[in-house]
């Protein structure tokens, strides 16, 4: 598999959506740890998985989307995952509600912590550095969630930012993200994230290989593993894919199921999830990526653990 395709297709989106968006080129972080080189730990390369591709630099933000019914919204996502409670015989607030924000404007997130919503996802740790010190700073209480593939060499970045990840699936992220909390004293709540559908396609541990890494990641790593997170491949019925990880984290005595987007949350809470996450649901249509080709950088390796094997563009 190559990068472009790995990079398309790791990061969730319908599959209208990929064919829909361009491919980018990506530039890398410029800066890895506080000390402003990257840790050892950080540099470890990875035998067995790619790595996902690197972030770009944040683009400016695009207009911002009007989005003046985020409270009616928000009410009407809430009484809906509250009715799926009900019908599955579970205690109303047993879900967490992440509203997915990535590539949204800040006054649409403005928009929704004014109507109360607290926990958000983003999918990339830079998108998540530009955007949300300021929110944070002004509205008290946000708990952030990384939804989309990590690199090792963002990982000080993604425990100083995040108060949970749901993306682990490999063993150099897992220790990585080990050495990370031990620099920096943060330990965000962690998911393993579990290739129910065996595609490879979006990231994720195999299947036949998870329990060995949740022991990996618990045992060896020391890492909070407080639940599992999957993504069920587009066009299939998700609800075996909820089913397996639920048995998964019995197995292992994990409360924590994250699982469920827009299209089949409520599957997802009739299967036992703990955390959906939500976008379109809630945001309306999700925007295009803010990237385009003439995000390249100067050089596509700078700051990274591998270089960027595309050639320039
Ligand atoms: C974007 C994304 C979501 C949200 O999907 P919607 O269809 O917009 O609800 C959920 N999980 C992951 C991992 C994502 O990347």
């Amino acid at each position: 598999m190559t990068a472009m395709n790995e990079e398309q297709t790791t990061e969730f989106s319908t599959a209208s959506e990929r064919s829909a968006v361009p491919e980018p080129d990506a530039v890398p972080e410029r800066t890895v740890a506080p000390e402003g080189r990257p840790a050892p730990q950080d540099v470890a390369s990875d035998s067995h998985r790619p790595e996902p591709p690197p972030d770009p630099e944040p683009r400016p933000e695009p207009e911002p989307a009007p989005f003046p019914d985020a409270a009616a919204r928000l009410a009407a996502l809430r009484s809906r995952l509250d009715e799926a409670c009900r019908r599955a015989g579970r205690p109303l607030g047993s879900v967490t509600l992440v509203a997915v924000s990535k590539y949204r404007s800040r006054d649409a997130v403005t928009a929704a912590l004014d109507a109360g919503q607290r926990d958000f996802a983003e999918s990339r740790v830079q998108e998540a550095r530009v955007k949300w010190p300021q929110l944070r700073a002004r509205h008290p209480g946000v708990r952030l969630h990384l939804v989309g593939p990590l690199r090792t060499d963002r990982t000080t970045a993604a425990v100083l930012g995040f108060d949970a990840l749901h993306s682990i699936d490999r063993t150099p992220l897992a220790a990585a993200l080990a050495a990370a909390m031990t620099r920096t004293g943060r330990r965000p709540d962690c998911y393993v994230h579990v290739d129910t559908g065996g595609t490879a396609q979006r990231g994720g541990v195999p299947l036949d290989g998870a329990d060995a890494f949740l022991k990996e990641c618990r045992e060896v790593y020391g890492l909070p593993v407080v639940g599992l997170m999957c993504l069920p491949p587009a066009g299939q019925d998700p609800r075996p894919h909820f089913r397996v990880l639920r048995s998964l984290a019995a197995a292992h005595g994990l409360a924590g199921l994250s699982m469920g987007v827009s299209d089949d949350f409520e599957a997802a809470v009739a299967e036992g999830a703990t955390v959906i996450r939500v976008g379109r649901a809630l945001f309306g249509p999700r925007p295009r990526r803010p990237r385009d080709r003439t995000d390249a950088g100067p050089d596509g390796t700078g700051g990274t653990d591998r270089p960027d094997p595309r050639p320039p563009a």
